[in-house]
């Protein structure tokens, strides 16, 4: 076994950051290094947040009809992705979902829009929901996540009680342009600003599979390095059927799990969140990953549906750890409550076997 990752994961925990070669290095790790990679990366996890998993739930208020062009995105200009479209959820049904996301486990809620960037109609509208929200739930934690924001907006979501600002830089400045023209790069790191000097914790991340190169996805964490994001959801491209990234696959369960050790290693004590097209792509790997990533969504996403979020929450008890904010029931193990199913297929009987 290699002790080249474990030897950087020393070097990080005594204070030396990692350098881009070494973040090129983790990307470029091989299969037969993969293991000792995530037991390296779940070194620096640990330290910084133990054996938890912060649990986040999507809600998004606006689905579809954006004017914006962003290549990777099902809600875009022109997409005919065939997904939910829909105007401003009426407060109480927004409410009512963040509930549903608050039952099932999760401790933040991602409060989300489609478009360039909200109204001060819809800050008012957002604002709106998260009083009425903490006011049934005081101790949930709220994102905001409603695209560019203009002068003030960010200070506005702040006074009504908005925890956090989600903004992806979504990919390096030098690959930004091929993916994206109806905004720049300069935008978004602009809000993320924005959200930061008025007190809003400032989460930004990434998408991976947008045919990036290695050096381009080294340069995007180190740019969310700089931008000092408290947290980082890693995202992996779901090419939707419509969008101009359509049949793009570029990545494998092995490449994501590389992606988020690369993220910790350079970001040690950020929150990484493995965020959408976790099942997709990562697939049998989700477990390995959450030695490595201490955030996940729960559930849903914005357009595409998640796996059961009951399968989510035993995802993390079955790797040991617990649910961030969970009481200790809620973080007991479960113990298996069903019957064997009884085989009724293959040998013996008429029906196909399961192969
Ligand atoms: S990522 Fe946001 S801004 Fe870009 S097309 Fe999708 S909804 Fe619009």
């Amino acid at each position: 076994m290699t002790r080249r990752y474990d030897d950087l994961a020393d070097a990080v925990l005594a204070g030396t950051p990692a350098t881009a070669d070494d973040a090129l290095d983790v990307l470029r790790a091989s299969d037969d290094e993969l293991v000792s990679l995530v037991a390296a990366a779940a070194r620096l996890r640990r330290k910084h947040f133990g054996n938890t998993v912060k649990v986040n739930y999507l809600v998004n208020l606006k689905s579809g009809l954006c004017p914006e062009d962003c290549h990777y995105c099902s809600q875009r200009l022109g997409s005919q992705a065939d997904i939910l479209k829909y105007t401003w959820l009426k407060p109480d049904e927004a409410i009512e979902q963040a509930a549903a996301g608050l039952r099932g486990g999760a401790t933040r809620i991602c409060m989300v829009s489609s478009g360039r960037g909200p109204t001060d109609r819809d800050v008012d509208r957002v604002a709106g929901m998260v009083g009425a929200l903490k006011q049934e739930h005081p101790d949930v934690e709220v994102c905001a996540c409603l695209g560019l924001l203009k002068d003030g907006q960010a200070e506005r979501l702040r006074a009504a009680g908005v925890d956090a600002y989600n903004h992806n830089i979504n990919t390096a400045e030098s690959h930004h342009d091929d993916i994206v023209t109806s905004h720049t790069y300069a935008d978004r790191v602009d809000t993320v600003t924005k959200a930061r000097d008025a007190g809003l914790s400032p989460c930004s991340g990434l998408i991976a599979g947008l045919g990036e190169s290695d050096e381009q996805l080294v340069e995007a964490l180190f740019a969310l390095r700089d931008l000092d994001s408290d947290s980082i959801p890693v995202n992996f491209l779901m090419p939707f059927d419509g969008t101009p990234l359509e049949g793009t696959w570029e990545l494998t369960p092995g490449r994501c799990l590389r992606i988020l050790a690369m993220a910790r290693f350079v970001c040690p004590d950020k929150e990484i969140r493995v965020a959408g097209g976790r099942e997709m792509h990562l697939r049998s790997l989700q477990g390995l990953a959450l030695h490595v990533a201490n955030s996940i969504f729960l559930g849903d996403y914005l357009t595409s549906e998640g796996q059961a979020a009951e399968a989510d929450l035993e995802l993390i008890r079955d790797h040991g750890f617990v649910v961030l904010g969970a009481g200790p029931t809620d973080a007991a193990p479960a113990e298996a409550t069903h019957d064997p199913a009884k085989r009724r297929r293959g040998a013996g009987t008429d029906v196909p076997a399961n192969a």
